[in-house]
């Protein structure tokens, strides 16, 4: 049998890899980006009062009207911004699917796409499987900012999107509206869409505040708006997401999308508009801070040196040049087999593996979790 390449990637992807390797070794699992604490005892109730009561039948093909219609008034009250649920949302299964789907509506064969690394590992085998190729920019260590030179000098006549993240994983770091603005600079009187992963909007600390691109007037017009339920509810098994872009991208977009997974798990969707309608018990960037400030707390006693600190997302970047000098994976592997721990190498967030010995810890766990992990890693002192 042969089977065609399609991208580039070998393997199976790191997080299925370390959570496989964390089971196998009994170690805690601060790898693969998941909480380990129950849902809103709210929103699980509403799932089963959906399936209970009969909505158990295919939803329409954009997603449930009403999930569609608490998703905009939810960004008018956070954001302020007027998006219409009928022409510019899009529930998903998720939004690794709206990324994809959004690559498959725009990319065709001998395309660019830019790529800020370290990126979310589905980004460059989904460009590659529509037949572009993918531009890599490494964001600049130790804070991870974007040099908007080397994003300039990137841009050819066939650059056809760039793909952002902010809250960024793995790096926790969040962008400024500068950003924005010197994003739009350089896209200014080109045809470059934007598609803006925000998945971590929700999940933004010491007050600071998610700018999203929906915001930015002139931005928006290209964009592709990304999000992910998963990180809001802590119900990432759910798969469900949604893609905001204006009217015509939007169109373009379900052309897609009819065709892929058609339309979304009906319950599910009944119960996410439940929840953003009723509120959840306490917002996710409050338990999240906690657990990133426990989890901080808790680690200065190891020798990892910290970067950072996170300000967003639920991972926090760490280095261990006072433990070994080995390389990430390597350490990665060694860390969940000899001290119970699991965590992501950042290397894999690179297309050319570019190892700085850097690590990335999950926080998004019960407090027993986090305190069990780091008592393991003491060890190492
Ligand atoms: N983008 C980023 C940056 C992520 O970390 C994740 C986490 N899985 C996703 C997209 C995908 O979210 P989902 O689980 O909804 O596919
Ligand atoms: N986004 C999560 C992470 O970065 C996991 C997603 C996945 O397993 N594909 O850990």
């Amino acid at each position: 049998m042969v089977f065609p390449q399609k991208h580039s990637a070998t393997g199976t992807t790191i997080f299925t890899v370390m959570s496989a390797l964390a089971t196998q070794h009994n170690a805690i699992n601060l790898s693969q980006g998941f909480p380990d604490f129950h849902i809103d005892e709210e929103l699980s109730k509403a799932l089963g009062d959906a399936a209970r009561n009969g909505f158990n039948q295919y939803a329409p093909m954009p997603g449930l009207p009403i999930l569609r219609q608490e998703i905009t008034k939810s960004f008018k009250t956070r954001y302020n911004v007027d998006i219409d649920a009928d022409t510019e949302v899009t529930i998903t299964p998720g939004a690794t699917y709206a990324i994809y789907t959004a690559f498959t509506a725009i990319l065709s064969a001998g395309d660019e796409v830019i790529v800020l690394e370290p990126a979310y590992d589905s980004y460059i085998p989904n460009i590659e499987m529509n037949g572009a190729r993918v531009v890599p920019i490494s964001l600049s260590a130790p804070d991870f900012h974007v040099d908007w030179e080397k994003v300039k000098q990137a841009i050819t006549a066939h650059t056809k999107a760039i793909i952002i993240n902010t809250p960024h994983n793995p790096t926790g770091a969040v962008w400024s509206k500068k950003d924005w603005d010197d994003l739009a600079v350089i896209v200014r009187d080109t045809d470059i869409f934007i598609l803006s992963d925000e998945v971590y909007e929700q999940l933004v600390f010491d007050g600071l505040k998610h700018y999203s691109v929906l915001q930015h007037p002139e931005l928006r017009q290209r964009s592709f708006a990304l999000y992910s339920f998963g990180k809001v509810y802590n119900n990432t098994g759910w798969k469900i997401g949604y893609c905001i872009a204006p009217p015509a991208m939007t169109q373009a977009f379900r052309r897609i999308h009819q065709f892929l997974s058609f339309t979304v798990n009906t319950p599910a969707q009944y119960a996410l508009a439940h929840i953003l309608a009723h509120g959840a018990a306490e917002p996710v960037h409050a338990v999240m801070e906690r657990k990133r400030d426990h989890f901080l707390s808790l680690i200065k006693d190891t020798p990892f040196t910290i970067y950072g600190p996170a300000r967003g997302s639920y991972f926090q970047v760490a280095g261990y040049e006072r433990i070994s000098n080995m390389p990430d994976m390597e350490f990665a592997q060694w860390l969940t087999k000899e001290y119970g721990v699991a965590t992501i190498p950042i290397s894999a967030f690179y297309s050319n593996k570019k190892d700085d010995k850097l690590i990335r810890f999950c926080f998004a766990k019960k407090e027993e979790t986090l305190n069990e992990a780091v008592d393991r890693l003491k060890k190492l002192a």
